[in-house]
């Protein structure tokens, strides 16, 4: 059998228990590849799903051939899927994408345009309106993009997630980091590679629920910041300065006190400093234990996630090349016994 061109675009879309919106996904995404022209793959990473995902993407595959699924063995998070899939893809140019429609697919033309016409190593797609967001993700949002620029993390438009497009220099860039528990909306503007954006309007899930509670996006915003800045560190310092010129001023007020006689009063105040102290010094702790935590995990080097079965390595392979090795830094078993 000829083998098969490499494909100019990979798209990379993590799926978590989509059953409800994957074909729908198809049905827009579909055209849309299929009308760029060009050899395409569409990199299904399924996170660890239990619904009927992995079914379903069997299914489509019998007549979508650039359709390619890699199944990981467990739920390894939004971040940690599409790194699987970026560690996979084969594409000149990749595409990275949710699968809840929420970011149209029929703005990728626009951003291939854009890419080759100002040369960019990356297009941000900038939710230009999130008005269909609920005003609590809206308010969540501008949080954490607000705290990302106190921290010094430039380099990417607010409103800019994870859907963008990056040249192979890119992926080949953001494959050889050494961290594992990177959030890419930070890691990629880091690199200051040329960057254009291309804006859009945000829309509603299409279908299914969201798959990012509460909790995991206090971890999203845990990783942002102890990935990127160690400026939290010296806010110990900060306090440690404030409290030592609180206590010189109390050291006054205690000569004063005694030097008038009234020593006996003052309950209050010294519940209050206690607890206050106590308060700083915990938080102060927090902090460091989420560095610590940080490096403990680093030196441990556990994989992120770990690749059950990449459906482009079957002997049935007919839409991609076989990559020669497995990709860098990846130390995964590569047969699942238990795959469809
Ligand atoms: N996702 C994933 N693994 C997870 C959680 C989410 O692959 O553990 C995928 C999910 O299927 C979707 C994308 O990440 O394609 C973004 O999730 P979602 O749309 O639920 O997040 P939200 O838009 O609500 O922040
Ligand atoms: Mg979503």
């Amino acid at each position: 059998m000829p083998s098969a061109p490499s494909p100019v675009l990979s798209v990379v879309v993590p799926m978590f228990n989509e059953q409800e919106v994957l074909p729908l996904l198809v049905g827009r995404l579909r055209p849309v590849l299929d009308g760029l022209g060009e050899p395409y793959e569409l990199v299904a990473v399924d996170d660890g799903s239990s619904d009927q995902t992995p079914v379903l993407l069997q299914a489509h595959r019998r007549s979508w051939p650039q359709l390619r699924i890699i199944r990981l063995r467990a739920n390894a998070g939004h971040q940690a899927a599409i790194s699987a899939g970026l560690a996979r893809a084969l594409g000149q140019w990749i595409i990275t994408l949710d699968a809840d429609l929420q970011d149209p697919p029929e703005v990728i033309p626009e951003m291939l345009a854009a890419a080759r016409q100002e040369q960019a190593d990356v297009v941000y797609g900038v939710r230009a309106d999130r008005s269909t967001d609920s005003s609590f993700k809206r308010w969540t949002a501008h949080g954490y993009y607000a705290l990302m620029r106190a921290m010094g993390a430039t380099g990417a438009p607010d409103n800019a997630g994870d859907y963008r497009l990056m040249s192979r220099a890119t992926v080949d860039a953001v494959n050889a980091l050494p961290e594992d528990h990177r959030v890419l909306r930070l890691v990629v503007p880091a690199l200051g590679f040329p960057s254009t954006s291309v804006s859009y309007a945000r829309e509603r899930r299409a279908a299914g629920s969201s798959k990012y509670p509460l909790a995991r996006m206090v971890r999203l915003t845990l990783d942002s910041v102890t990935g990127f800045s160690s400026a939290p560190l010296k806010l110990a310092t900060w306090f440690g300065l404030s409290g030592f010129l609180v206590a010189l001023a109390l050291l006054g007020y205690a000569l004063v006190a005694k030097a008038n006689g009234h020593t006996v009063a003052g309950w209050t105040s010294t519940v209050v400093i206690v607890a206050a102290f106590g308060a700083v010094q915990l938080l102060c702790l927090g902090i460091m234990g989420e560095y610590v935590g940080r490096t403990y995990a680093a030196l441990q080097r556990r994989p992120t996630y770990y690749v059950a079965h990449d459906s482009a390595r079957d002997s049935d392979r007919d839409c991609v090349q076989q990559p020669q090795s497995p990709p860098s830094g990846e130390r995964s078993p590569e047969r699942d016994p238990h795959r469809t």
